[in-house]
């Protein structure tokens, strides 16, 4: 036995990464246009049921794939600080940061010089409503296959989250949580920032680095259009998560109990920089309410709700999706 599993139950990775933007029909031309992945649900957000929460992934949505947004068409931009998952990147294969510094210019989204991180190549930008974006080279992206069915070639399609950054003002308390809670291992530090890696049972597995940038006296930020709510991790099922909620309930960091999110169970804590973290369940998955053929096409809602969806979809700004598909998702939308 490792000397990890010896210690119980660790995330094996990132779930969600969940994000607040402005206007819904702006977030999914950029995130299933510009950057082509798959809106792979289309719900509400069930503590907020007048307003969209929407999910985009590989073509499954498999965990760690995932970027989710509560979309609030009359937002206010929030302001990024510490206590806050400030940048978000994503995995492409290294050979496709070229085309994918062509994509963006002709879409007009202005980007950074290609970098290095961590022995990385990066291509930096930010989406519609300011939030830090990065498209990173992974030699893990090269082992998964790319979506085909996107405005994006499968070869150069994003295959997930890579890592999260967290800006923390008190980083030695959130190191020794990252290590001591969740078992992971410290990989360096670079210019400021110090990388972890989640304890994953599948080598080179895409999304199980979490960087932290050690912002000691800098402003709090606040939440808004353009920042990050909260970054969920991954656990295969409701014992792990029981088990790792224990776990952190002992290091005495408070936790919410299990919330059922209808596609995955969570439970939420405060790391001690104050950002916000999720534990998910890998179960049950996307499928659980519509085929996975046409995920995402039609507006979704939990059972308890479903008596109102007239209501519902009356008071909700109606939304089109960008891709190729165009027209057939028209067609289904009309027939829903
Ligand atoms: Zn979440």
């Amino acid at each position: 036995m490792s000397e990890t599993a010896s210690r119980g139950v660790v995330p094996e990775g990132i779930h969600h990464v969940t994000m607040i933007a402005g206007d819904p029909q702006r977030n999914v031309d950029f995130y299933a246009g510009v950057l082509g992945m798959r809106l792979v649900k289309k719900t509400i957000n069930f503590d907020d049921p007048g307003t969209y929460h929407l999910y985009y992934g590989d073509e499954t949505g498999t965990p760690g794939t995932l970027l989710t947004f509560f979309p609030w068409p009359h937002a206010r931009r929030g302001r990024e600080g510490a206590g806050q998952f400030n940048v978000v990147s994503l995995a492409v294969p290294s050979e496709s940061l070229g085309w994918w510094v062509q994509r963006l210019v002709q879409s007009g989204v202005e980007h950074e010089p290609l970098a290095t991180r961590f022995g990385e190549r990066l291509l930096a930008f930010r989406d519609p409503d300011g939030l830090r974006v990065e498209l990173v080279g992974s030699s893990a992206a090269e082992r998964v296959p790319g979506w085909s069915g996107g405005p994006v070639p499968a070869e150069h399609a994003i295959r997930g989250v890579h890592a999260v950054t967290l800006w923390s003002d008190s980083s030695a308390a959130t190191f020794a949580m990252l290590e001591n809670s969740f078992g992971m291992t410290r990989v360096g530090t670079e210019q400021g920032v110090t990388r972890w890696r989640a304890s994953s049972p599948v080598d080179d597995r895409v999304g199980t680095l979490i960087d932290v940038r050690d912002v000691s006296g800098f402003w709090e930020g606040a939440m808004g259009a353009g920042t990050v709510h909260h970054v969920a991790w991954r656990v295969p099922d409701d014992a792990s998560e029981l088990a790792l909620r224990e776990r952190i309930l002992a290091a005495g960091l408070g936790a919410t109990p299990v919330i059922d999110r209808k596609y995955f169970h969570s439970v939420y804590f405060r790391e001690p920089s104050r950002s916000l973290f999720e534990i998910a369940t890998d179960v049950p998955g996307f499928a659980v309410d519509e085929p996975l053929a046409t995920l995402g096409e039609s507006l979704v809602l939990p059972p308890w709700l479903e008596s109102e969806r007239e209501r519902i979809t009356a008071a909700l700004p109606p939304i089109h999706h960008p891709s190729t598909a165009d027209a057939r998702f028209g067609e289904l939308e009309a027939r829903a």
